[in-house]
């Protein structure tokens, strides 16, 4: 790992880099567009006082971190685990608006955090918790100026309380202040898979131009949660092997390929992907390594580092979660010729279906899950095409091509909008 442990200034470290062949400054003296793009616009902390169980008060540190709104309102999920920081929120908040730029949808980028242990907490704690967030958000959260979305450790239920704090504080409904709802609270078809499917879209790309099969090849995914369980199954459903899976409590491994729902329903029943009949127990670093067609890292950030980057032997890497990838591991990957399918695009099938869902919202009119399916796809595909022509015409990255790509969206409506 690099010797600078903040992930924002890694993040932005990287930004520059790929910023750099754009000569922003140069063909736009004077505009600071370089500081403006890597600065948040508004950063909001804040102390929550949380009751537990036992009547004790535990002081929590929260997050949202507002980075851009030039082509919409802020856009971004809500993270609660204890390795939340003002740092990683941060960061999350600068990939979430390059993200919504590069898939072409009407918003802008946040992240909201909350530092807790949350899976340790009773569901009353919980909901109390998540309750409270949004009551302490009111004031900078809404419809046209920043929805919240779930990401690591939030789902359905908890958008459902936020949308019930507001309604109870507010005394209306605005569905479309948060997305990832339950179905019948108006959340959309297709929006728990989305991420984890759009990936696996994304990656059937790349392979397609890479002249590989995905019927037939063999994948690991590393990390079991929402988005890593809907890549594995998506892989399935097209014909891949999954040979390797993690999550944060073991790995199983089975060459002819594990029973993908099989450990789906193993991992609901136990809470985790360890002690899986169907495979054998291997050591964690074992997913990242294995030898196979496709990696999808699923996890958290920083999961694929310098240390193991030469041991990775896929062709193919779809990065699942946001920033699985430093920078040194960048440059080691490229260097062995690993096409990567970057996080800002392989990731974007969440977004993008939160986009859907907050445009079903306003219309009062719902889709069947085929037409979110195939919008999606559609989005990711033409997206994806985009990316690739541009780094086939320039020989550069799939990364480097989609940072240009988003960079130069938001500096059009930067300048667009005028400074007065
Ligand atoms: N948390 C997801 C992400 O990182 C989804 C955000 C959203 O739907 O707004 O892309």
């Amino acid at each position: 790992m690099s010797q600078n442990d903040s992930v924002f200034d890694r993040a932005k470290a990287l930004f520059l880099h790929f910023a750099e062949p754009l000569q922003l400054e140069q063909r736009y003296a004077g505009c600071s567009l370089l500081r403006r793009l890597t600065t948040p616009d508004k950063t909001i902390t804040f102390r929550l006082s949380l009751q537990m169980d036992d009547g004790t008060i535990k002081v929590i540190d929260a997050y949202r971190v507002q980075f851009n709104d030039d082509l919409g309102p802020y856009k971004g999920g809500l993270r609660f685990h204890p390795q939340v920081s003002l740092d990683e929120i941060t960061a999350l908040a600068f990939w979430m608006y390059l993200k919504t730029a590069v898939v072409d949808i009407p918003f802008g980028g946040a992240k909201g955090g909350i530092k807790i242990d949350y899976q340790n907490l009773s569901a009353a704690e919980q909901e109390r918790l998540t309750k409270k967030f949004a009551i302490m958000l009111t004031s900078s959260i809404g419809e046209d100026t920043d929805i919240p979305a779930p990401d690591v450790n939030t789902g359905a239920r908890e958008m459902a309380w936020m949308l019930d704090a507001w309604r109870m504080t507010s005394g209306s409904y605005h569905r479309d202040m948060v997305t990832g709802k339950p179905l019948d609270m108006g959340g959309s078809q297709g929006r728990v898979e989305s991420t984890g499917r759009g990936c696996i879209t994304t990656l059937a790309q790349a392979a397609a131009d890479a002249g590989i099969d995905p019927e037939g090849a063999t994948a690991a995914v590393q990390g079991f949660g929402k988005v890593g369980r809907n890549a594995a199954l998506e892989l399935v459903r097209r014909g891949c092997r999954v040979i390797a899976v993690s999550d944060i409590d073991g790995a199983v491994f089975c060459q002819d390929g594990l029973d993908v729902p099989a450990l789906a329903e193993h991992s609901d029943r136990t809470g985790s992907v360890a002690g899986f009949p169907g495979g054998q127990a291997i050591e964690h670093g074992g997913v990242l390594t294995a030898e196979c067609d496709f990696l999808v890292p699923a996890a958290l950030e920083d999961a694929i580092t310098e240390q193991i980057a030469p041991d990775i032997r896929a062709k193919i890497i779809a990065e699942g979660a946001n920033g699985p990838t430093t920078q040194d591991a960048m440059r080691i990957l490229h260097d062995k010729g690993v096409i990567v399918v970057p996080d800002i695009l392989a990731n974007a099938g969440g977004v993008i279906v939160s986009y859907f869902e907050w445009v079903q919202n306003r219309q009062q009119y719902y889709w069947t899950h085929e037409q979110v399916i195939q919008r999606m796809t559609k989005k990711l595909v033409q997206a994806y095409r985009r990316i690739a022509d541009r780094a086939g015409q320039r020989n550069t990255s799939l990364r480097q091509a989609a940072y240009e790509i988003a960079i130069e969206r938001v500096v059009g409506a930067m300048l667009e909008r005028g400074v007065q």
